[in-house]
């Protein structure tokens, strides 16, 4: 079925950007730089420019970033990393599979890491925290920093959610030994396949993020210094998210400018929250516009119905899931998100007039 008002719009996205799009594939294809080319380089820089960091290493997926981000901060067997119970999977997978072992914190009512649950979970073991920075919004980094100062812990920002957010000043990715971002197509910024990069400050870790991206060897000298992956972004995906993100600027702003439709359309509804927390020190960037009712299976079916696609980020928390091993699971925030919440519409092709449809019809449910 075709909807009046698609979740995301990947077709209409390329459609608008399609001559520039396609002079850089022509370019990229007829010269055959496909491997590691200038223009993963050009991306690399303006990538970590427009973070605010030094390095940028570009890897094939979000994943990859938070999964050398730990090995290159040294983490192994045995070591404790501090992760929210209220994630995408991915964030506990990498600890799992970089030999650590997630211990789970319950979030906020903002969605993010609740901070003043971590400290009871910090044990002589625990070397890490990755604080996500949850559709759009950064986690409290000030008290974050303050823990890992205090523990002498690595922090480990998952901002595969949050490009261009930023909190009192310090943008998502900038602040700890590294930054994960996603490039899979529905992210803020999104290519036409995975990709994914670590941002950082620290040349050491970016030196053996790159080494460890390409079979643990130096193109140059030939020699190999550790035992590598293979997980590279790839030279043409570089080159169509360099196109990208000269956009990106414009298209937050039009991210923030519908979400502010969406506040003053459904701004005083009973029972219905909304994603917008007071307090000026955060630069929100909404990578998912995030509604909380208790009639939320309701809505969604009812939206549904009437040509709205909407998604549920996460109907069940990853830890419920017995194969996965986690044992503690009382988590009440996370529990009471994975009943409540419901993602609308959010994309930078979406018109205004689709956007008061979504009001319309949310609105005409609350009054039935
Ligand atoms: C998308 C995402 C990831 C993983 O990114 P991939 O590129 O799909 O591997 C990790 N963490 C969060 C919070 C994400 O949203």
């Amino acid at each position: 079925m075709a909807y009046r008002v698609p979740f995301v719009d990947p077709g209409k996205n390329y459609r608008n950007i399609k001559d520039e799009i396609d002079a850089v594939y022509n370019e990229v294809m007829s010269k055959g730089d496909l491997i590691m080319r200038h223009q993963l380089a050009a991306f690399e820089q303006n990538f970590a420019n427009f973070v605010g960091t030094k390095y940028a290493v570009g890897l094939n997926s979000g994943y990859h970033a938070l999964l050398l981000s730990l090995i290159a901060g040294g983490i192994s067997g045995g070591d404790e990393v501090i992760v929210p119970a209220h994630t995408f999977v991915a964030t506990a997978s990498a600890v799992v599979n970089a030999g650590g072992t997630p211990v789970l914190v319950d979030v906020g009512p903002d969605y993010n890491i609740d901070t003043g649950k971590i400290e009871e979970k910090i044990t002589p073991n625990t070397k890490a925290i990755i604080p996500v920075h949850l559709n759009g919004r950064m986690a409290r980094m000030d008290t974050i920093a303050h823990l890992a100062d205090r523990y002498n812990l690595i922090v480990i920002e998952d901002a595969c959610q949050s490009l261009g957010a930023s909190f009192d000043g310090k943008n998502a990715g900038s602040v700890g030994l590294t930054g994960c971002w996603s490039f899979y197509p529905f992210k803020i910024l999104g290519g036409y396949g995975d990709g994914g990069a670590i941002t950082t400050n620290d040349p050491e870790v970016a030196r053996k993020a790159a080494l460890l991206r390409y079979n643990g060897e130096d193109r140059e000298t030939g020699e190999y210094h550790y035992h590598g992956m293979t997980c590279l972004l790839d030279n043409l995906q570089a080159a169509f998210l360099d196109v990208k993100l000269r956009h990106m600027p414009r298209w937050i702003e039009r991210r923030r400018a519908i979400t502010e439709k969406y506040r003053d359309g459904l701004g005083g509804i009973e029972g219905l929250f909304l994603p917008h927390f007071e307090d000026k020190r955060y630069y929100d960037v909404y990578q998912n516009y995030v509604i909380r009712t208790d009639r939320r299976d309701e809505l969604a079916s009812y939206l549904e119905e009437n040509g709205v696609e909407v998604l549920i980020h996460w109907r069940r928390p990853y830890y419920s899931y017995a194969e996965l091993g986690f044992i503690e699971r009382d988590f009440p925030e996370t529990e009471s998100i994975s009943k409540q919440v419901l993602s609308l519409p959010m994309n930078v092709e979406i018109e205004d007039a689709q956007v008061e449809y979504v009001i319309k019809y949310v609105r005409r449910f609350f009054k039935k």
